[in-house]
Formats: C-alpha cells, structure tokens, sequence
C-alpha cells in the first residue's frame, strides 16, 4: 500500500460541481509531432468535468481506492501548519499541479524521507528541486503535451488582448462608451516583429498559429529548427534572447525555468528592447524581474505584459503585478482549461499505472528517473 499526496487548487466558490457550459469536449487521438495522448487501461471521469480541483482529485480517487492505497488531497500547501507539510513525511507518491505547485524545496524533500515519485499533473516540474530528487533517486514525472496547445492558444489570445488593447475596451463596452479611450492604444499585429523565446512544444505550436496573421516571426531556441520548418514559417532566427529581444515588438516566453532562464528579463534586457514592446510569458514568473516589469510599463518602455504564470503561486494582494499598468495577466490557468484537464488527468493515470506495475513510464513523460535528468527532463533542463 502507498500513501500519495495531491495537492489541488481549491473547489469553485460556488461550489462543486459546477454548471458546466457544454455537454462535451472535442476527442483528441493525437498530439501535432504524431505521438499518441494519454493511454491508461481506464478512466473513471466524464472529460470535460473539472478534475484539477480537491473535488475533482484528477478523477483518481476510485483507482486510489481500488488498489488499496491511501489518498490524501489538500489544497493547503504553503506553511510549515499545512496539510502538504504535514502529510509529506510518510508520502509515498506527491502529486501537484503548476498552477496550485506544492513547492518540493530541498528542506520539503529532506522530510519526505519515503517519497519515490513526484508527479506533475500538467508541464513543468520546476517546483520540484530536481538535484535533490536525482541524489534520491526520486522519479519526476509529468503529462508531457497534454496541454501544450492550450498554452498556446492562451499566448495567442494575450497577444492579440495587449496588442488590441481589448481589456479597457472590454470595461468600456460595460460601463460608459468612449471609442478614443479605446483605440488610442490600439494596433494591429499584422506586419509586427514578433519573437518567440524556446520553440519546444508550446512556442512551435504559438509559431504555427501566428503564421497566418501575416507577421514578422522570430525564434530563438538552444537547438535550430530543421530548414523546412524555417522555410515553411519563414522564420528568422537568433543565436540568443539578447538579439531577439532588441529585434521585435512583441516576445512570447516559452522556455523552461532553470538557470540559464532565471530573471532572463531583468532591467538591462527591458532597456534594450524597443520602445513600446510588448512580453507574454506563459512559462515560468521567475523568468523576469516583477519590479522591473512593472518599472518598464510604468515609465512606457513597455507597452503591455500579459501571461499566466506568476511567483510565488499564489501571488500576495501586494504583488507589483496585480497593480501595474497596461497588463493583461491571468492567475495560473492557461493549461488547465477543461479540455487540458482530461489530457492530465489521463496522463497522471497512466504514469501511475506504471509505476505501481514497475513498468517503464513513457521517455516523454519522464523528467528526473534513476538519480539523473531523463526523457523530456534530460532536454529541458539540462545546464
Ligand atoms: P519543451 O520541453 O517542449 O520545450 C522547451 C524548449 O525550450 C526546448 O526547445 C528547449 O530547447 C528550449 N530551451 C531550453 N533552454 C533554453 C534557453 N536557455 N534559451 C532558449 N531556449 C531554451 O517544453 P514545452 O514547450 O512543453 O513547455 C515550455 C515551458 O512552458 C515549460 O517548461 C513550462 O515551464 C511552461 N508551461 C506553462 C504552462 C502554463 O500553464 N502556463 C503549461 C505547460 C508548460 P532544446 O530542447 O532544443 O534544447
């Protein structure tokens, strides 16, 4: 028997269930590079039901139950009091999602004398000290893909808010009606230099979708893509975020956060950039500096920021963000559309499935397995 911890955002206030606006959800078979989504022997959900919350508990409270395992969702994470810190010492299997990160620190994990497995319900395992888990030999693991196209499509919509200026025009067409108020920072995005930080999965999948919208697409990444996709996109690309930054008016972040990302857009990189540029970052909140974001809108440098991804999680009333003018942030929720969540759940099922048989978890899924960096982790975020 193993004793898992999941740690999950809070029920709606309203409660749970919810109402829910549709009846169903697309059926996807298949993710853009060919490989297939989330294979588990079963699932014990309706997709399209809200699973990332304590109540929904990523539809896996009968196959906890079924094996005989206990299962304890919380979503009180953060203090040495909560339910996580208590809960974790005798922790077999942690589960947490990016959007509610039940933060694995070196001193967290230090307690966590049993834990075998941390798995990431969603992408992006950065939460969890991965030097720490290779000297433990703890498996990461996460639903590598499973959302990667609701990033993008998130990005998409946050350049195109920003760009617009949609969100005071929104207020406007509730309360009061000024067409100048509106559009004195409105443009049109066609013709734009636009630059995409890491074409992994997300920023190729942003790239592809903006192609069409007749823009100037610039990418930078640690590996080129192949001369067809170059072609095919007609991308322009950048040996560093250095030269792409200076270069475009709008950057998308798509890379992992690690060292070589850490506060990447701090002071120095927001005053070389154009006046007026624009950042969407839908990667990680470390990956640039709040107090110099804010800073650089403040003063015009830049012209609007937008994303969903903020640090710590969930952010202070205090935070410089929730204030600072021209923006367009979202708390964490890009990737946890209802569509995202069946994809998730499934592929939380399926590693589960693995590991409690001991048989090999998916190369993609895998981040840290066997005391090193392994599968998509080996990729992502290796020094
Ligand atoms: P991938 O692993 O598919 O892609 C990451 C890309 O980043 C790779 O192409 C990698 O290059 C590149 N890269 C790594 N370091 C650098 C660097 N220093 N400069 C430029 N490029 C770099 O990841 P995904 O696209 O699936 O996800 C990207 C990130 O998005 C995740 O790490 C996560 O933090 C975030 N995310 C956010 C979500 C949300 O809800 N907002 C949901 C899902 C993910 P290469 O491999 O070629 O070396």
């Amino acid at each position: 028997m193993a004793k898992c911890v999941m740690v999950l955002y809070p029920d709606p206030i309203g409660g749970y269930p919810p109402k829910y606006a549709r009846d169903s959800i697309p059926a996807i078979r298949s993710y853009p590079d060919g490989s297939t989504v989330p294979s588990p022997s079963r699932i014990d959900f309706t997709p399209g039901e809200l699973l990332g919350c304590v109540s929904g508990a990523l539809g896996l409270r009968k196959f906890f139950d079924e094996g005989g395992h206990e299962l304890v969702v919380t979503s009180d994470k953060d203090g040495p009091d909560s339910v996580f810190e208590r809960e974790l010492p005798d922790a077999d299997i942690v589960i947490s999602q990016p959007f509610w990160p039940a933060y694995l620190t070196k001193e967290r994990m230090n307690k966590a004398r049993k834990l075998k497995l941390a798995l990431t319900a969603g992408i992006g395992s950065d939460h969890v000290d991965l030097e720490v888990a290779q000297g433990r030999g703890i498996t990461v693991a996460e639903a590598t893909y499973s959302n990667s196209i609701s990033v993008a499509e998130h990005t998409v919509m946050q350049i195109l808010a920003l760009v617009r200026n949609f969100v005071p025009s929104h207020r406007w067409a509730i309360d009061g009606w000024n067409i100048a108020d509106c559009v004195e920072r409105a443009y049109d995005l066609e013709g734009m230099d636009v630059g995409i930080i890491a074409a992994g999965r997300i920023g190729r999948a942003v790239l592809r979708r903006l192609a069409p919208f007749d823009v100037n697409l610039h990418y930078t990444d640690t590996h080129r893509l192949s001369p067809q996709v170059e072609a095919e996109l007609n991308l322009i690309f950048h040996p560093d975020v250095e030269s792409l930054a200076r270069s475009v008016d709008v950057v998308s972040i798509h890379s992992p956060l690690y060292e070589a990302t850490h506060r990447m857009f701090n002071e120095k990189m927001l005053s070389s950039m154009r006046r007026g540029s624009y950042i969407i970052n839908t990667a990680r909140g470390e990956e640039t500096v709040p107090e110099a974001i804010a800073a650089a809108l403040k003063s015009g440098q830049l012209a609007g920021y937008a994303g969903d991804v903020w640090y710590p999680q969930p952010p202070p009333p205090d935070h410089p963000w929730r204030t600072m003018p021209n923006n367009a942030m979202t708390p964490h929720v890009s990737g946890t559309t209802l569509s995202a969540q069946a994809r998730y759940a499934a592929g939380t099922r399926e590693i589960l499935e693995c590991f409690f048989a001991g048989t090999p978890i998916r190369p993609e899924y895998l981040i840290v397995e066997g005391g090193k960096l392994a599968g998509t982790g080996a990729y992502s975020y290796q020094k």
